[in-house]
């Protein structure tokens, strides 16, 4: 491994390390103005530092929402700018580095780019804290490689993303791979943080895998969450509601403190 030592990520006043437990959350897409304006202005109530949302969306179908693109990235910014959160949020291609560069402070290269070879050593020379996710059919050794693609160009500001990979149960959309935390951490200097609602596909078990990727080492957990979730424009049946965050947010700091 390329990894000698410990890294701390700072952004701003935060360190997001394999000693800190951090949360990030928003919509799945940027949504308009108004919601956005009401999911920052949420965070900044519960003291949550990082709001994201994608503005160009890898989805699986070419019939799906794609997203609102640069107009998403201004509006998430605006957003964040006001109630002082940082932006995490989705570049998909090299088309739109540049773009998503200019308007965030950590880059996503979400499931499907994870082996998108040519995209990893793109964005490594960004010098933007990387928010890595597993590709859902990619075992540990292959997501390792996946990092030290960003690494080799000499950015080592990354952070790994469990999001559940493709196996032959059903009952949710993806199976969270819970090993998958401690192992990352063994073989790893860099912080691995949890995403559940991309995992499970449904929101009514979020809570119980948020605490469950606590409970085996996660430094951080991304949650999907929207005033109401049933009209959020992509991914709503996982994705939960303020009270909810609020209830799982309260309890993860809780138990973290305990582990
Ligand atoms: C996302 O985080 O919005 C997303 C599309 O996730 P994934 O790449 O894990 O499917
Ligand atoms: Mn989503």
């Amino acid at each position: 491994d390329k990894f000698e030592k410990g890294i701390d990520i700072k952004i701003d006043t935060t360190i997001i390390s394999q000693n800190n437990m951090t949360f990030i959350a928003g919509p799945c897409s940027v949504e308009d103005k108004i919601i956005m304006d009401e999911i920052a202005h949420f965070l900044k109530e519960q003291n949550v530092f990082f709001i994201r949302g994608g503005a160009y969306k890898p989805r699986t179908s070419p019939y799906s929402f794609q997203g609102y693109g640069v107009k998403g990235l201004e509006i998430i910014r605006e957003v964040a700018n006001k109630y002082k959160l940082k932006v995490v949020t989705e570049a998909n291609s090299e088309k739109n580095l540049e773009m998503v560069k200019k308007y965030s402070d950590i880059i996503q290269i979400g499931s499907r780019n994870s082996q998108n070879f040519e995209l990893l050593k793109q964005v490594a020379k960004t010098d933007k804290p990387i928010l890595l996710k597993r590709g859902f059919m990619n075992n540990l050794e292959e997501f390792i490689y996946s990092a030290e693609y960003i690494a080799k160009e000499n950015n080592k500001n990354i952070i790994l993303c469990e999001r559940g990979i493709r196996t032959f149960e059903n009952s949710t959309r993806n199976t969270l791979d819970i090993s998958s935390i401690p192992i990352l951490k063994r073989r790893t200097i860099l912080p691995i943080i949890s995403d559940p609602s991309h995992a499970a596909g449904r929101r009514d078990i979020i809570e119980e895998l948020t605490y469950a990727s606590i409970a085996a080492g996660a430094n951080g957990i991304m949650l999907e969450i929207h005033p109401k979730p049933e009209i959020a424009i992509s991914d709503s049946n996982q994705t939960i509601d303020f009270r909810t965050f609020e209830r799982i947010y309260k309890n993860s700091q809780a138990l973290f403190k305990i582990i």
